[in-house]
């Protein structure tokens, strides 16, 4: 019973309310913990995957804190936990549930395989606190519709945080471990990289202290404020809840215990999670939301499906002669995160303005967010195109002028993000110059861009392609 444990860590990097992690200290076992960079990690958007080697690299301090150690490994999952097991004599892997196509495909494999062998695998749940599979409607079906969904989990009982585990045993001897610098995860970030990393905050501790601050200072203004971009009104807690530097639950007993002491505004905050929580639901009972329409008869759409398309370039490049969707792709850029409104408008430029499928936006953010988690992307994006579940409805299409002006009055947030036609621009505004890359040739003295197509001509447009279509 000496055998260590191996638990496989992926988007769960903290100690503090891991269920996997504390049942292998609970065992009195050497537990040995494992990262592997296989293809799903290969697979990563420049800005995630870079996004995840700090995370990696603050994990990997954390458990040295602890006099444990993160063994570092690539190539196929399952050849190295085999091979892991050989070399260590561990009988036992564990780890935390992951839900997204690619990832339960290999883990699904991983455990009849290993079980077939007599390992002793264990896989638990903490990256969701209501297992898809577990909220059902009355007729045993799945929820398409958030409303009812929020009813149906909101009085459930959320499993209270575990404590953060504070020593392992060792294993007499630690296995080799690669080095995090050999994997260059941050390659393809670039210039990009040394922009960005003043806005990120990375790990565990960063993470707590971000939610204890959100909820003392921020909550109670949650609802009212959350919608205009140039406040720092959100928790901004999604790039470590997407690589569970922080669990839900931890969010959800704070948000709870603020709204029990009067703090009205959390319960907006609650609802958001639960948000996050949906996108899995949807995402694990359709795995096609992240690559189909989700409503079929977008199909016929005349969607322009050419990403090289000069619309798209001055759209990624924040060129569009529109200040709400320049200004979020810019801040996107500096930041590797945008504000949930400022993500809804340029959702819906992209796809009723500009007539592109949704695809290609969600592929772009993929590539660009830190906090980039499949469900809630490719939710938002078929949310914003009207292809999705619980959808916008299609004729209702985000005047992005009129919303900038409602959401940002003293337009604070644009002259953030936008330096051309400035004398003394934001020096945010700046950044952008310097995380772009240089093949982009932009240049802040440029003149700022007339629309390439305006408020008016893309909601004609796309209102003219809709019309005779049975959405
Ligand atoms: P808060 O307002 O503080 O909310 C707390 C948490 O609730 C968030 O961290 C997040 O986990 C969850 N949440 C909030 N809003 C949503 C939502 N609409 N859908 C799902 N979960 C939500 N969120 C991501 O985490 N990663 C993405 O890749 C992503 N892509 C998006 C793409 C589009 C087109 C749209 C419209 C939305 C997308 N969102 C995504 C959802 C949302 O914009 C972000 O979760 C939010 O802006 C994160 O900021 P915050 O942490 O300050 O959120």
């Amino acid at each position: 019973m000496n055998a260590p444990i191996i638990v496989w860590f992926r988007r769960d990097l903290r100690l503090s309310d891991h269920a996997a992690l504390s049942a292998a200290q609970k065992s009195n076992r050497p537990v040995i913990p494992v990262f592997i960079r296989d293809c799903v990690v290969d697979d990563l958007g420049a800005a995630p995957k870079w996004r995840l080697g700090l995370g990696l690299n603050a994990f990997a301090r954390s458990l040295d804190d602890i006099a444990s150690k993160l063994i570092l490994r690539s190539g196929d999952a399952q050849t190295v936990l085999a091979t892991l097991m050989a070399e260590t004599g561990a009988t036992s892997v564990y780890w935390t549930r992951a839900y997204d196509p690619a990832s339960t495909q290999r883990d699904t494999a991983t455990k009849a395989f290993f079980r077939k062998a007599g390992v002793d695998v264990k896989s638990f749940g903490g990256h969701l606190m209501f297992e898809p599979w577990t909220v059902e409607t009355k007729t045993g079906g799945f929820y398409r519709v958030y409303s009812p969904y929020w009813r149906a989990v909101k009085d459930r009982h959320v499993e209270t945080p575990l404590a953060k585990v504070t020593s392992l045993l060792s294993p007499k001897e630690w296995p080799n471990c690669e080095n995090l610098e050999d994997w260059r995860l941050g390659r393809a970030m670039q210039r990009g990289a040394s922009v960005v990393l003043p806005f990120a905050q990375i790990g565990e501790d960063a993470a707590q202290y971000r939610l204890e601050q959100f909820i003392q200072t921020r909550a109670d203004t949650y609802k009212a404020d959350r919608d205009f971009p140039a406040i720092d009104a959100t928790s901004r807690l999604s790039e470590n809840l997407a690589l569970g530097e922080i669990s839900p639950h931890q969010c959800w007993h704070a948000g709870m215990r603020a709204l029990l002491e009067g703090c009205a505004g959390a319960e907006h905050f609650l609802k958001e999670v639960v948000w996050r929580e949906f996108a899995y639901h949807l995402m694990l009972h359709t795995p096609d939301i992240l690559t189909r329409n989700w409503k079929p008869d977008w199909d016929k759409f005349p969607w322009n499906t050419d990403g090289t398309h000069s619309d798209v370039i001055a759209w990624k490049q924040g060129r569009t002669g529109i200040r709400f969707v320049d200004a979020a792709m810019r801040e996107m850029y500096v930041t590797g995160r945008m504000h949930n409104r400022a993500r809804m408008i340029v959702a819906s430029y992209l796809t009723k303005h500009l007539m592109t499928h949704w695809t290609i936006g969600k592929d772009w953010f993929e590539r660009c967010l830190i906090d980039w988690d499949p469900a809630a992307n490719a939710m938002g994006w078929q949310w914003a195109a009207g292809s999705g579940p619980d959808a916008a409805p299609y004729f209702r299409v985000f005047n992005p002028v009129s919303q900038l002006e409602k959401f940002d009055p003293q337009s604070h947030y644009a002259d953030r993000w936008i330096a051309e036609g400035k004398s003394a621009p934001h020096p945010d505004a700046l950044r952008y110059f310097d995380a772009i890359p240089r093949s982009w040739q932009l240049s802040a003295s440029a003149p700022y861009p007339a629309p390439i197509v305006t408020a008016a001509e893309g909601r004609a447009r796309a209102l003219a392609a809709y019309e005779g279509r049975q959405f």
